[in-house]
C-alpha cells in the first residue's frame, strides 16, 4: 500500500480535482489519499477564529467568504443535481457548525474545531466527487485514528493500532482520509500544526508499513532554493531524509518541518511530485543517496537571538545546562547555538515565552535580544573530504553582516544567522555562488 497526499493547491479547484482523480486511477497499487483544506480555506478559518477571539462583527462576512470558497469548487465539479444537492448539504452542516461554535465562549478547544474544518469540507466533497463518477473510494475519519500523546507528540503505537483494523475491515483499494486534523490524548479536537497534512501522510505510511508516500504540490520537487525568492532555480532529482529533514526545519515550505521522521525512521522513500505536471520526475527523498556538493539552501524566518553574558560561565561547569533549563521549563526549542568563554548565544523561533525567559537568564548574567533574523541553512555534503566547499559559502556572503554560524552540528549543513532584511540577498548571491555549474546545464525557459 502507499500514501498520496494532496495540499491545499491540488484540491484548490475542480479541475484540480479533477487532475487529482486521474492521478490516482493512474496508481495501481492500493493507496490512501491524504487531502488538505482547499486552498485558502484554512487562512480563512484561521481569520474566522481571530474574529471569534477578538468579538469582530465582520466574522459574518468571513464566514460567507468561507462558503463561497466553498461553492466555487463544488459547483463546476459535481454534475448531477443528486450529487451536487448532498455536497451543498454537507457544507451547510459545516457551516452551521461554526455558527454554533462561535456562539459559545472563546476556547482553545473551539480554536481547533473551527481551524480543522477545512479538511473535513474538502475530504467529504472529494469522496462525493469520486462516487458520482463510480469509484469504489472509501472515506475514513483521521479522527478515528490519529491521535498525540501526553507530550503533545503523534502517538505513533496509537495510530498503527486503530488504522490497521480500520482498512482490514472492508477491502478496498482506494481510501480518503483528512490531513492535518487529529485528537488530542485526551479526545478534544487538534491538530498537526499549519501544513501538517504532510506530517498526517508521513505517519500513516509509518503505521501501515507503506511501500512509499507520495506528496503531490504544485512544483516539481525540492528544488536547490526557495523559488518564491529566487529566480531559475531547479528540482532536485534525488536527496537524503537527512538534508530534506534540515532544509524542511529551516524553511522550505514544501514539507511540514517534522513531516520525514517518520518516514526515515520506517525507511519509507518520500516521492515529492507536481499535480499540474505529473509527468516531471519530481524528487525522490530516501536513504543512502550519493550527494556531492551544495543540494539546497532554504531559509527561515522570525528568528530571534538570546545572548546570556556572564563570567561566572568561565571555568564553569553545569552552567549551560542551568541555562537550557530555562528553555525547557518553557518548552521553546533551540535552534542554534554558539558559545564563547564568557557568552553564549542562541536562536529561537517562538516568542511567546521571551518575556518570561529574559527574566530567568538575567539570573545568570546580562542578557541582550535581537529579533527580525533569519536562519540561512546551506545543505549539501560538508563532511571532511570536501575542503572548500565551506570557504565558497563564506566568499558568496561577503558583503552580508553574519551574526551567527552553526558548522560541524551535522555533516549535511551550514546554517548561517542574517537580517531578515538581508535574507532575500543572501539566497541570491549563495544560489551565484554554488550552483553556476548546475544553472548553465539545466533548460531554463
Ligand atoms: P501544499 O499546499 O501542496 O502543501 P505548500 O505551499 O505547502 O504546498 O508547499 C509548496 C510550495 O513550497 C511551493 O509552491 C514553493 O513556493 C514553496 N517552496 C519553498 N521552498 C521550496 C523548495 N526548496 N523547493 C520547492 N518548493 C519550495
Ligand atoms: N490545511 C492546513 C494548512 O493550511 C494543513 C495543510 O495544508 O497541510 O496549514
Ligand atoms: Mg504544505
Amino acid at each position: 500500500m502507499i500514501v498520496m497526499k494532496f495540499g491545499g493547491t491540488s484540491v484548490g479547484s475542480s479541475d484540480s480535482i479533477e487532475k487529482v482523480k486521474e492521478i490516482i486511477l493512474n496508481e495501481n497499487r492500493d493507496r490512501i489519499v491524504v487531502l488538505s483544506a482547499f486552498s485558502g480555506v484554512t487562512n480563512l478559518l484561521v481569520t474566522i477564529n481571530q474574529q471569534y477571539e477578538s468579538n469582530d462583527s465582520t466574522i459574518q462576512e468571513t464566514i460567507i467568504q468561507l462558503e463561497e470558497r466553498c461553492l466555487a469548487v463544488i459547483d463546476p465539479l459535481l454534475k448531477t443535481t443528486e450529487y451536487l444537492k448532498l455536497a451543498k448539504q454537507f457544507v451547510s452542516i459545516k457551516i452551521d457548525q461554526i455558527k454554533d461554535v462561535i456562539k459559545q465562549p472563546f476556547s482553545l478547544e473551539n480554536t481547533k474545531i473551527i481551524i480543522g474544518q477545512g479538511e473535513l469540507i474538502s475530504t467529504n466533497i472529494v469522496q462525493l466527487y469520486l462516487e458520482e463518477k463510480g469509484i469504489n473510494s472509501k472515506l475514513i475519519g483521521a479522527l478515528d485514528f490519529m491521535r498525540k500523546d501526553v507530550s503533545g507528540e503523534p502517538d505513533s503505537a496509537y495510530i498503527s493500532s486503530k488504522i490497521n483494523p480500520i482498512l482490514e475491515q472492508e477491502t478496498k483499494n482506494i481510501y480518503i482520509t483528512q490531513g492535518f486534523i487529529c485528537k488530542d490524548y485526551d479526545s478534544s479536537f487538534s491538530n498537526l500544526e499549519r501544513g501538517g497534512s504532510d506530517y498526517t501522510a508521513s505517519l500513516i505510511g509509518a503505521a501501515i508499513k507503506a511501500s512509499e508516500i507520495q506528496i503531490w504540490t504544485d512544483i516539481d520537487g525540492m528544488h536547490n532554493n526557495d523559488p518564491r525568492y529566487v529566480e531559475n532555480t531547479f528540482s532536485l532529482e534525488e536527496i537524503s531524509f537527512d538534508e530534506a529533514a534540515e532544509l524542511a526545519y529551516f524553511g522550505a515550505k514544501i514539507l511540514h518541518p517534522q513531516s520525514l521522521i517518520p518516514a526515515k525512521n520506517n525507511n519509507i522513500p518520500v516521492l515529492l511530485k507536481n499535480t499540474f505536471d505529473p509527468y516531471k520526475k519530481g524528487t525522490l527523498i530516501k536513504n543512502n543517496t550519493k550527494t556531492s556538493g551544495v543540494s539546497s539552501i532554504a531559509a527561515k524566518d522570525k528568528i530571534t537571538t538570546i545572548k546570556i553574558k556572564s563570567y561566572r560561565m568561565l571555568l564553569a561547569y553545569g552552567f549551560l545546562k542551568r541555562v537550557f533549563e530555562v528553555f525547557e521549563v518553557y518548552k521553546t526549542p533551540i535552534d542554534m547555538i554558539t558559545t564563547s568563554e564568557v557568552a553564549v548565544s542562541l536562536t529561537i523561533d517562538n516568542n511567546q515565552f521571551i518575556k518570561e525567559i529574559v527574566e530567568d537568564l538575567q539570573k545568570f548574567g546580562a542578557v541582550e535580544v535581537e529579533t527580525n533574523l533569519s536562519i540561512v541553512c546551506v545543505a549539501g555534503d560538508f563532511s571532511e573530504k570536501k575542503e572548500g566547499l565551506s570557504a565558497r559559502v563564506f566568499n558568496a556572503l561577503k558583503h552580508i553582516p553574519i551574526r551567527m554560524i552553526s558548522y560541524g552540528g551535522s555533516n549535511y549543513n551550514i546554517s548561517l544567522l542574517v537580517k531578515t532584511a538581508d535574507k532575500i540577498n543572501a539566497l541570491n548571491s549563495l544560489n551565484t555562488a554554488l550552483f553556476k555549474k548546475q544553472l548553465s546545464e539545466i533548460d531554463v525557459d
